[in-house]
């Protein structure tokens, strides 16, 4: 069923032209009802119908366009549920270093030092629990830096 239901987004409950209850989802945002075939949107559909028509839009466009929240539509990016078309308006940007990038919250450079840094954070901690027996465990913790 649509994962967006249990969340806060809109999500067409009744049929916006009979009234008709629990139109039937068809997938990617898209709905219809099984009474009148009036075809409705989520809040995703509706972004992505409006990106499919105005590729170079921005985040804030689509966002004053649709009435979707920018926060709803970071979400979506986020999830990489919509990924910004290449040559289309920065949507997104780096979380670190702010450099463009088309889906998730970092770029790929950025990606690899936060995936070092948790994993020295993990090794520091290793480490600050052996620390306590002190002597000889400093270069044990030295070497387990460089196994990686
Ligand atoms: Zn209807
Ligand atoms: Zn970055």
């Amino acid at each position: 069923m649509n994962p967006l239901i249990s969340r806060n987004i809109h999500v067409p409950r009744v049929c916006e032209k009979c009234g008709a209850e629990a139109p039937e989802y068809k997938g990617v945002g898209e709905y219809k009802c099984t009474e009148c075939g009036f075809v409705m949107y989520d809040d995703f559909g509706i972004v992505r119908n409006y990106l499919e028509e105005h590729r170079g839009a921005t985040q804030s466009d689509v966002s004053r366009a649709t009435g979707v929240s920018m926060e709803t539509i970071r979400q979506f990016l986020r999830e990489e549920r919509l990924e910004v078309a290449a040559g289309s308006g920065v949507m997104l940007s780096c979380e670190i270093c702010r450099a463009p990038i088309r889906s998730g919250r970092y770029c790929e450079e950025c990606a690899k030092k936060v995936a070092m840094k948790e994993a020295a954070a993990k090794a520091a901690e290793h480490k600050s629990s052996v620390s306590g027996f002190g002597l000889g465990k400093a270069g044990e913790s030295g070497a387990r830096r460089f196994r990686r």
